[in-house]
């Protein structure tokens, strides 16, 4: 049996969105990802203005509040744990305050026992290889990852829409969200579950998708 709490972590390009989502249609356990949720409140006309204000910043490549990250996914986790589901977390815990706060949460919830951190790694340099060259659909934004079998379509195999290269996946931007979200920013966060007595277990994302995504089935 795997554990119920999955915690994604990685740096950006490591494809740890991918893989929570097929991991989470695996083994049926809810995928929540900050990056939704906050879409959800953009694209909501009934939230309030101070939540939204909030979520602009993801778009300049800042980190979203943490007040904010708490209150969705939270509520998200105790909805889900409390009808026996099991939750993968992917790209929520995004510092050492998050992660202090998140043991925190599980530790009164009587969780802990049930978390287990997977890291898939990958250096700056590979990372930045990957996300200067991956490309979005302009009509349905469904992100297309660089690789071999995706390097030469021009359309989306989704809904044949126009392949474009994202505005702010440049040099500048990357730089600083590698800065931010990177291999090293993270290394204080699985330090602290190690010491905590949470399993990391790490997986290496140079892998091809399938392959990586079987690795992580062995170790869950
Ligand atoms: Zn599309």
């Amino acid at each position: 049996m795997p554990n119920k709490i999955l915690v994604f972590m990685g740096p950006p390009g490591s494809g740890k969105g991918t893989q929570a989502k097929r991991l989470g249609a695996f083994l049926n356990f809810k995928h929540i990802s900050s990056g939704d949720l906050v879409r959800r409140i953009l694209a909501s006309d009934t939230v309030d203005q101070e939540e939204k204000k909030e979520v602009e910043k993801s778009r300049q490549g800042l980190l979203v509040a943490d007040w904010l990250i708490y209150k969705l996914v939270f509520k998200e986790i105790e909805k889900n744990l409390q009808i026996g589901h099991g939750v993968i977390l992917d790209g929520v815990i995004r510092n050492l305050e998050q992660a202090e706060d998140f043991f925190k949460f599980f530790t009164e919830k009587k969780w802990l026992k049930e978390v287990k951190i997977v890291w898939i790694s990958l250096s700056d340099a590979e990372a930045m290889e990957r996300l200067t060259k991956r490309r979005v659909c302009s009509k349905c934004n469904e992100i297309v990852a660089y690789s071999l079998e995706t390097k030469d379509l021009s359309a989306c195999l989704k809904c044949g829409g126009e392949l474009i290269v994202r505005p702010d996946d440049n040099v500048e931007t990357l730089t600083k969200r590698l800065k931010i979200q990177g291999t090293a920013a993270q290394q204080p966060i699985l330090e602290f579950f190690r010491n905590s007595g949470v399993p990391v277990v790490e997986i290496d994302g140079r892998s091809a998708i399938e392959k990586v995504l079987e690795d992580i089935k062995q170790v869950v």
